[in-house]
Parts: C-alpha cells; structure tokens; sequence
C-alpha cells in the first residue's frame, strides 16, 4: 500500500484539517503595545481561553508563533468526550472522591460548554453527538472497564456496559458513554478567532514570545522580532510552557507522538467514536467531508524520539484499518504530538503558588477538546473571581503521588 500524500506543510504531511480551511491572515506585532492579558499560543486552548475572557471589558492580545490552530489542535483526532480512555476509577482509587467529581463534573460541562458556543455562534464545524467507547480484547482488562462503568456512573456519567462493538474486533467487553461528540477542530477554532478579533481580542500570527521577564508587578513579554509588550496578566497556553525560570516544567512533561491515517473504505461507518483499553491505542472516528466518509485511525503513540520509522507506525494502523474494513484510499496521514504529565492529570492554574498574575494550560493526555475547554473556563475563574470548582484537581503546583511513576512527587516550584 502506498500512501497519497495530498500536500506538504512544513516538510510534515497536511492534516485533513488543515487542508479543508482557509488560512487565516492576521497581522504579526510591529509596535511595542500595552495590554491587560497576554496570552501565548494560538491553538484551542488559547483560543477559548480568549472568547471566555473576551465578554470582559479587557484589553487582551493572542501571539501566535505561526498560524493559528496549525499546532497539535490541527493534528489532532477531535473527539469531544470526558471518556478519557481509564481514568475515574483510577483518578478515585488514587486522590479520592471529591477530586474524581472535579474532574468529571468540569469535562461533562466542557461537551456542554462547546455545544453551547457552537450553537449560540451558529458554528459551522460538523458538530455531531456520537457514543463513546473503551472497548478490552484482554480478559484482563474486562474488570477495569466493570471498574470504570461504576466510578462514571457514581460521579454523574450516562456510561453503561456493552458486549459489542460494531465492528469485527474480539473484545471482552466496551465502556460506552452516550451524548459525545465530535467535529471539525479547526472550522470551530477559527470561528472562534473571528467572533473574538471582531469583539476586540488582537490575534498576532507569526510573533513567537521569546522572553519572559517580571518588571513592577508587570510582565515584559519579547517577540522573535524585538518587539516589548507590557502585560498585567500572562497565560501561557502554548503546549509546552517553554518559560523555565519558575515551575520545572520541563522535568514534569513528557511529550508522546501519535499517527493518524484517514481512509477511504468500502463500507459505511457505523458512527461512534471508539478507542481500545490496551497498548498500543487503536483509535476510531469518522469524518463527513464533501468527497465523501473519511474514517480516522489513530494510534501507535510513543514517547517522542523513541519512535520507530515513522512509515512503521504508519503500516501499523493499516494493517488494523484492513482487518476491519476494505480501504479503497488513504488520502490524508499524519502524526502529532501532545503533552503529558506524571499523574495522568494536566497542569491548569498558576504557574505556580507564587505567580498570581503568569497562569499555564498544559499536559492536556490526548485528551486536550475538553480539557482545553476546561482551561478556558479555570482561567477564566481564576483570573475574574480569584477561584475554580475545579482548580485542585488541575492545580500546577499540587502536592500529589503520581500514580503513573509510583514515586512520592512533591512540587515547590
Ligand atoms: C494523535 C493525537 C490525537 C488526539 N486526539 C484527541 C481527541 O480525539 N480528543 C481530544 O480531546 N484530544 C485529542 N488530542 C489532544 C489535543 O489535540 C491537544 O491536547 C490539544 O490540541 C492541545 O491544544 P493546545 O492549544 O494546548 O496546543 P496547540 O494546538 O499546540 O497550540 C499551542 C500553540 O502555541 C504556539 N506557540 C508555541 N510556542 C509559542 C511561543 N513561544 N510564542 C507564541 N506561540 C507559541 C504554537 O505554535 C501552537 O499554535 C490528541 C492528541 C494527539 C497527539
């Protein structure tokens, strides 16, 4: 089988995503500016973190190293699900109830949330509501699903157990959570960007931040191209936080590549979104396109720079895709990176117990359309009535055992 490459971006295969938009054209920063709120990176956390804070009467400016949304927002698989594979029974076993509703309660309202903005925006995007599943094929695996059916439904999840999946896969058994969704990641973070650059929200592209500095109780932002901005507040929302002076981001992130092929089949997809509870991920959607049903397979993620050749990964998800279905084409493939953390738990809040004024959304677990959405709503709490429902079980500085190391994590940063 060979692959179509449809086009190049940056030496890396176009995502379908990508390909099917038109490219925004905001301006870069010439002039040093003044401004309330910085915010850095334009991808789907930045964005929404934005349109939350847009109703203020603030004075607030995106910078954006490229384009926006053409990070791993514009890679991404774009299911909208608190299914987060595993995670409420282990998040409940590990830190207890209380933190486990946390973090149910914010990721079923951030499916609520988008569905809202979609539809009070009239948002073109694809917005379907799908099913979610976590199916096992090892009998080991059976009891965390029984587990994870329990702890969801305990904490106010619509989840259920189910014996089949639509497809020709043995399993054991399927985690299945009704009223997800899906849609297209870009049409709705670009949507976005116009409805809050119209509101007053100044989107620089092609102005990377390459210096931070505190100056009386202000920031001092720097571009690439030495351009000051004065800030009051600092959101860094560029995946990785790259300012290292505070926090030790960099010894508690680890980024991990995933692979995406989108395939032509002879069959019809029988909707919903699917992924399955062992190593390596094999992930499914389907996507409505004008030339017809593309289905998305994703998987055979790695930690960054311990990957095989990449048309390895690549064989690795056609071979899964041929089992299932007779693919006439693959016109689109690509990979993407995400963010991940020691606990399982992404970093949401102050940068650290002593920035009140520098705030991060990071180490979103390839789980970053609701978590992103959550961050948009944490910051916005945090920033307008100085706390968040939801900020302990996010919160960047939490004294916490990650559960995924088994070591005793305390951070003072
Ligand atoms: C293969 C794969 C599949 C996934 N599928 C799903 C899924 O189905 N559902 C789900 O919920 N999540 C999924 N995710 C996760 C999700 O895609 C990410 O968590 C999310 O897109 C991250 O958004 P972000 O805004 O934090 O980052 P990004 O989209 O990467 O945005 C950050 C932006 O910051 C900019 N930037 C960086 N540094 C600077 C700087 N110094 N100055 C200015 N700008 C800067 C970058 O250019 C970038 O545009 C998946 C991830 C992977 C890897």
């Amino acid at each position: 089988m060979t692959f179509s490459r449809k086009k190049v971006f940056d030496n890396l295969p176009i995502s379908y995503w990508i390909d099917s938009i038109t490219p925004s054209t905001y301006p870069s920063l010439e002039d040093n500016i003044k401004i309330d709120i910085a915010i850095i990176g334009g991808g789907l956390a930045g964005i929404q973190i934005a349109y939350q804070l847009s109703k203020e009467n603030l004075n607030i400016a995106i910078f954006e190293a490229n384009n926006i949304g053409h990070g791993a927002s514009g890679y991404t698989t774009a299911k909208i699900t608190s299914q987060h594979n595993i995670i409420y029974s282990k998040i409940r076993e590990q830190l207890g109830e209380e933190l486990a509703q946390q973090y149910a309660s914010a990721n079923e309202i951030a499916i609520h949330e988008i569905k809202r903005i979609v539809e009070e925006n009239n948002i073109e995007c694809d917005y379907t509501t799908q099913s979610s599943y976590v199916y096992a094929q090892e009998e080991k695996n059976l009891q965390k699903i029984h587990d994870e059916v329990k702890a969801a439904t305990s904490l106010g999840i619509e989840a259920s157990f189910v014996e089949d999946i639509p497809f020709p896969i043995a399993i054991k058994g399927a985690l299945r959570f009704d009223n997800q969704s899906q849609f297209h990641p870009l049409k709705y973070l670009t949507s976005l960007a116009k409805i809050i650059s119209e509101k007053g929200v100044n989107i620089y592209e092609k102005t990377r931040i390459i210096d931070v500095e505190e100056e009386n109780n202000n920031y001092i932002l720097t571009t690439n191209n030495g351009k000051k901005i004065r800030a009051e507040k600092v959101i860094i929302s560029s995946h990785y936080p790259f300012y290292n002076k505070h926090g030790l981001y960099f010894s508690r992130i680890y980024a991990s590549r995933a692979y995406i092929i989108a395939i032509k089949a002879k069959e019809k997809y029988p909707g919903g979104m699917y992924i399955n509870a062992e190593e390596p991920a094999r992930s499914l959607r389907y996507v409505n396109t004008p030339s017809g049903e593309l289905i998305l397979v994703v998987g055979d993620e790695h930690k960054t720079g311990q990957g095989e050749d990449m048309n390895k990964h690549y064989n690795a998800l056609i071979d899964f895709a041929k089992d299932i279905f007779t693919i006439e084409d693959i016109p689109y493939r690509w990979s993407t990176q995400d963010c991940m953390t020691l606990d399982d738990l992404p970093y949401i809040g102050y940068y650290t117990a002593n920035t009140p004024n520098l705030l991060v959304a990071t180490g979103f677990q390839k789980w970053g359309m609701t978590n992103s959405t959550v961050a948009s709503i944490i910051l916005k709490d945090l920033i307008l009535k100085g706390n968040s429902p939801w900020q302990d079980v996010y919160n960047p500085s939490r004294k916490t055992i990650a559960a995924s190391t088994k070591k005793i994590y305390y951070c003072k940063c």
